[in-house]
């Protein structure tokens, strides 16, 4: 980044990248950004920062960047640049059009977590109030779905039970399926904060990491996990019900806990499941291929340590198991009464910067904002008397959904903001044909990404530092993004949503984004006491914010569970069903790393592409030499589904039979190898399992 000068003038905003929610100073010489200071005052982030907030935002400037609108009538047609208004009637003929010859269900949308709130509440209101069906879902579907799921049905709500501060209260720290050191690098430092022996008069909180790496966090300089369960990709419940089965043979539950605040009942079966001898660790241990002493160990350590929080991510929910793995974890806290008060709880480390805003805007086909089911005739009421408009009470379509029955020619239009749906979903054949059946696909993103490839509409997309809104992030804390610089394209992406209503006939006419933050807030309970005023008075608040609860709520469930009592959940282990096999006889499992982010389009637009400009595929030393592959050696990356090609990094990090991928470069399309499989409640992508071969190649 070169050095731009003195500042002229500064903006506080939010980081668009992770879900820590990092908050800036933009500091600004005339209209051009100089620099990102991590803010001091930031709740989130204290004054820190990581490569991607602090370096990596040129891609605004990028030359690659489309500011005007485009069409064509078809898409081996050339684009044609056009203005505004031609793209928007273009779009709302179209959409209109389907509508009135196929129904309301031919027509769908999909929400971002990059965009703000603000934006996706409006996406998911002009699906439903002005499409006219629930076919509307977000990109959390192939990440944190599972967690909407498996933490509404067990606490009753989706979201982190805890704020960033609790990890220093903590004794014990479970960390599973997450690298929070790539992922969530500034929380990392927090918890690596709580782990230092040399930094805590107490010694520190000890760490078990459950993940099929050795993750940096595992052993970094001053701290050293006392139990690494380096399982078998695929089983994550058997090691959470083996460890389940320890605390509660071992008499180590916290009845006193479950009595007061969990259903009894359900306690009791759920006990009986677990205590089976078939659930000990010494018979899971073949299928775990973590030593049954290990998980004996790590159990007692989590029931008996003091303070117990888990933190999870995506290497939990991006399974065919996904869901039953996020109630795993939940009855896993509850036994031990981990729950309601700083220092323990569930967190799901949430990838995306608002991706816990995208859930909690209704995102998702069968849910409004706030959680509240479609089927709920008094949720449904609100929202229709506010918004003037008849609800459908079915749920609609998933992503996955959409694109199958674009293949079986009952879906024909979709809006898609802030989203590459060919490069980040599974299966990218079936992707590229779903979209290819389409009769109207819009793109509302700043570059043309792989999707754009398919569409008939672009509209250019601003980025976070063109825009006002709000993000939350993981901790539940709603956080202001303010404008820096006039959008390049003319127009904020709310402002885009709300004149393509406009251009379909809808009647929106807000001003600014404050105005919808007013709609979300009247529509929303948890949101009830949010208002712009109040975040720019104190700068960030954590949901619920109600009558009772008017600062916010760091922590969550402390009296209660939002449900009522706590539901604890019998959750069988079931094998994936994909296999490996003499074709196909190694597991690939996939993940991110510090310097890029997804599927790079932003990153790979900045400097930050210099530390990590290719993919690569993680391969155990012995397994390497099986098949003669020498580190840095070009690989030929084949499962059931597909086949790409990427250089090969020979490490003893993943174990025999393991191999590993990042995803961020449209030139390795990694998502070419994984399957269809995914999770049984939800569909979250199984991502973290396929069966693959690994074969020396010449290259691309
Ligand atoms: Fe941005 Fe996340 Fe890095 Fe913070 S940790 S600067 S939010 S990418």
């Amino acid at each position: 980044v070169k050095d731009m000068g003195k500042p002229e003038r500064s903006v506080v905003t939010t980081c668009a990248y992770c879900g820590v929610g990092c908050t800036f100073r933009a500091e600004m010489k005339g209209e051009q950004l100089v620099r990102m200071v991590p803010w001091k005052d930031g709740k989130a982030n204290r004054g820190h920062s990581c490569v991607k907030g602090r370096f990596a935002w040129g891609y605004a400037n990028h030359k690659d960047r489309i500011t005007t609108p485009m069409i064509r009538d078809a898409i081996d047609q050339p684009w044609r640049e056009v203005s505004w208004d031609e793209a928007l009637s273009f779009t709302a003929a179209r959409l209109n059009a389907i509508k009135a010859e196929h129904g309301a269900q031919a027509l769908g949308g999909i929400t971002s977590s990059r965009c703000t709130n603000e934006e996706t509440f409006l996406v998911q209101k002009l699906v439903r109030g002005g499409f006219g069906s629930n076919n509307v879902d977000t990109c959390a579907r192939v990440c944190h779905s599972p967690t909407g799921y498996g933490l509404k049905t067990t606490f009753g709500t989706s979201a982190g039970t805890q704020d960033f501060d609790s990890v220093m209260q903590s004794d014990v720290m479970l960390v599973i399926g997450s690298n929070p050191t790539d992922g969530h690098p500034v929380f990392a430092s927090r918890m690596k904060q709580r782990l230092r022996p040399d930094l805590n008069k107490d010694g520190g909180a000890k760490l078990i990491v459950i993940d099929p790496r050795r993750i940096d966090l595992v052993k970094s300089p001053h701290i050293e996990a006392a139990h690494h369960l380096p399982l078998q990709p695929g089983t994550n419940v058997a090691v959470l019900t083996a460890m389940a089965h320890v605390i509660v043979t071992e008499r180590l539950a916290d009845e006193e806990f479950i009595h007061a605040r969990c259903d009894w009942d359900e306690y009791q079966d759920w006990a009986r499941f677990v205590s089976d001898e078939r659930h000990s660790p010494e018979v899971l241990e073949a299928v775990t291929r973590v030593p049954a002493a290990d998980l004996r160990a790590a159990a007692r350590l989590y029931a008996t340590g003091g303070n117990g929080a888990i933190y999870y991510g995506l290497g939990v929910t991006e399974h065919s198991q996904g869901s039953s793995t996020v109630m795993a974890i939940a009855n896993l806290a509850m036994v031990t009464g981990n729950i309601g008060r700083p220092g323990v709880g569930v967190n799901p480390m949430r990838g995306q910067n608002n991706v816990q805003g995208a859930c909690d805007m209704g995102s998702f086909p069968h849910e409004l904002a706030g959680y509240r089911h479609i089927s709920d005739d008094a949720a449904r009421a609100l929202f229709e008397q506010d918004w003037g408009v008849t609800l459908d009470a079915e749920p609609g379509l998933r992503i996955n959904n959409m694109l199958d029955a674009a293949v079986d020619g009952s879906f024909r239009a979709i809006y898609i903001q802030g989203e590459d749906i060919l490069q980040s979903d599974p299966n990218t054949k079936h992707v590229a044909a779903g979209l290819e059946a389409m009769d109207c696909v819009i793109v509302h993103d700043l570059f043309l990404n792989e999707t754009a490839n398919y569409a008939h509409v672009f509209l250019p997309g601003s980025t976070f530092l063109e825009k006002n809104g709000t993000f939350t992030n993981a901790e539940r804390r709603i956080q202001p993004v303010r404008k820096v610089m006039e959008p390049a394209n003319g127009l904020e992406d709310w402002e885009v949503t709300q004149e393509l209503a406009k251009a379909m006939g809808l009647d929106w006419n807000y001003a600014h984004p404050a105005e919808i933050l007013a709609e979300i807030a009247r529509l929303t309970p948890s949101f009830a006491g949010v208002s712009w005023e109040m975040l720019e008075e104190k700068g960030s608040v954590q949901w619920p914010v109600t009558a009772e609860r008017p600062e916010g709520s760091p922590v969550m469930h402390i009296d209660g569970f939002v449900r009522g009592k706590g539901k604890f959940v019998v959750t069988e282990y079931v094998p994936t069903d994909e296999k490996t096999g003499p074709r196909f006889p190694l597991l690939l499992t996939t993940g991110r790393i510090l310097s890029q982010y997804n599927v790079g389009a932003q990153t790979r637009r900045t400097a930050n592409t210099a530390w990590h400009p290719e993919d690569m595929l993680e391969m155990h030393p012995t397994d390497a030499e099986n098949r003669g592959l020498k580190d840095g050696d070009w690989t030929r990356l084949a499962s059931r589904t597909g086949e790409t090609t990427l250089r090969v990094t020979v490490t003893d990090r993943v174990a025999p039979g393991v191999v590993y991928t990042t995803f961020h470069h449209p030139e390795t399309q990694a998502n070419v190898v994984t399957t269809d499989y995914s999770d049984w409640a939800t569909n979250c992508p199984e991502y973290k399992v396929t069966a693959v071969q690994v074969m020396p190649s010449n290259g691309p």
